[in-house]
């Protein structure tokens, strides 16, 4: 799964359980894009549609439909809601590549919020946090260059005369910035925010 990827899209693999079980794969991989609505992952999550696009017949007689795979790092039993809840997520952040760095980083569904139970889906506070302090970097180079400054800032080092800088070990201040901060390298950028 480390094949660069469109930042418009996430994907799941919907799956027939009952096929599963009995060691047959009935499977597809269906896009979920900031236009996808609920009721079309709903049809998407559908078991007959499962077959009928898996183009394997319906003879197992099972209901239960599972995302056998997926490239976020989702989990194994996301309802439509849910997944629906990722198209959501998008009114906070441009792309779905920030979904995906946050779900590099935290396990289940951090992302959300449950308060009326499984089928009501919020935005958690951590989310929310994360969207807001998220930075985006085009190349090491552009972060590095943050994390100089960021470090000159903390030591005030703003009037220190020039011929200072190249004793500072660079190298080693800006590990020890990262410590406070959680990186996740995602194609071509680079997501930088402070642990939450
Ligand atoms: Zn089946």
């Amino acid at each position: 799964m480390n094949e660069i990827k469109t930042h418009n899209n996430i994907e799941i693999a919907p799956g027939c359980l009952a096929c599963y079980t009995q060691g047959r794969l009935t499977f597809y991989w269906y896009q979920i894009t900031k236009d996808t609505t609920l009721e079309q992952i709903e049809q998407a999550l559908d078991v007959g549609e499962i077959h009928k696009r898996a183009k394997t017949s319906y003879a197992c007689g099972g209901d239960e439909v599972h995302i056998q795979d997926n490239d976020f790092c989702g989990g194994e039993y996301m309802s439509a809601k849910e997944l629906f809840g990722y198209v959501q997520l998008l009114k906070l952040i441009p792309d779905f590549d920030y979904v995906r760095a946050f779900k590099e980083v935290y396990l289940m569904q951090d992302e959300f919020d449950y308060p009326q139970g499984n089928h009501a889906v919020e935005v958690s506070s951590m989310f929310k946090e994360y969207a807001e302090s998220v930075q985006v970097f085009d190349s090491i180079y552009d972060l590095e260059n943050y994390l100089d400054d960021n470090f000159m800032e903390y030591a005030e080092m703003h009037n220190t005369p020039e011929i200072i800088f190249s004793f500072i070990n660079w190298k080693d201040a800006r590990e020890w910035l990262l410590n406070d901060y959680e990186k996740v390298d995602m194609g071509s950028r680079i997501f930088l925010w402070r642990k939450i």
